[in-house]
């Protein structure tokens, strides 16, 4: 047996502030559990993404948490919203659940801190996937790779990879996948927070 705090300075060793991974210091084999604590305007870590390989279950145990979430398949997808993006927001007490291959991203848009436990099984991902169309195949949901070369987005049907454009505006390289304003999936610059639709197409 094994116990852990999140309370406890021992066991807030991450860089980024407000995270706490409780499997690390409980040594779990098969689940990755993590606590967080954002304060307004922050964000859990990454753009929107799924993950073809783990299942996430996301409790708020104080304040709220905002979900972006993006389905390309009809079932998961909100009636009204099917194949487009929408909006989720999950309140204390209340638990989402995304399976694999669900595109998502979380930040806290209340006026107060967010209190989270996520839970993901199999603990480690291997494989993210980010909501762009592979721009030889069509395929929604290519995988990011990085390499000395910077970041590479993978195609896992046909195998075409290609470098991501950087920001028009500012140059930065590492754009994030964001809902646009149609809520369809764009690349968004973290720093300038300019947007582009087609960030694999050459051009
Ligand atoms: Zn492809
Ligand atoms: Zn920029």
């Amino acid at each position: 047996m094994r116990r852990a705090s999140v309370d406890d300075p021992a066991s807030n060793d991450d860089l980024d502030a407000g995270r706490t991974r409780l499997s690390e210091h409980l040594a779990t084999t098969d689940v990755a559990v993590t606590h967080y604590r954002l304060g307004p305007g922050d964000g859990f870590p990454g753009g929107l993404h799924a993950h073809a390989d783990q299942e996430e279950v996301f409790v708020v145990l104080a304040g709220e948490s905002t979900f972006d979430v993006y389905a390309t398949d009809d079932e998961s997808a909100d009636s009204d919203a099917a194949a487009d993006g929408w909006t989720v927001t999950v309140r204390a007490g209340e638990a989402i659940r995304f399976a694999r291959d669900e595109f998502r991203s979380g930040r806290n848009d209340a006026d107060r801190d967010l209190v989270a436990i996520a839970v993901g099984a199999p603990p480690d991902s291997e494989d993210v996937r980010v909501p762009l169309s592979c721009p030889a195949c069509g395929r929604v949901g290519v995988r990011p790779t990085v390499s000395e070369d910077g970041v590479q987005l993978g195609c896992p049907d046909c195998g075409a990879a290609r470098t991501p454009r950087a920001c028009p505006a500012c140059g930065r390289e590492e754009m994030q996948v964001g809902l646009g304003e149609a809520s369809r999936p764009v690349a968004v610059c973290p720093d300038c927070d300019t947007e582009v639709a087609d960030p694999l197409s050459r051009g």
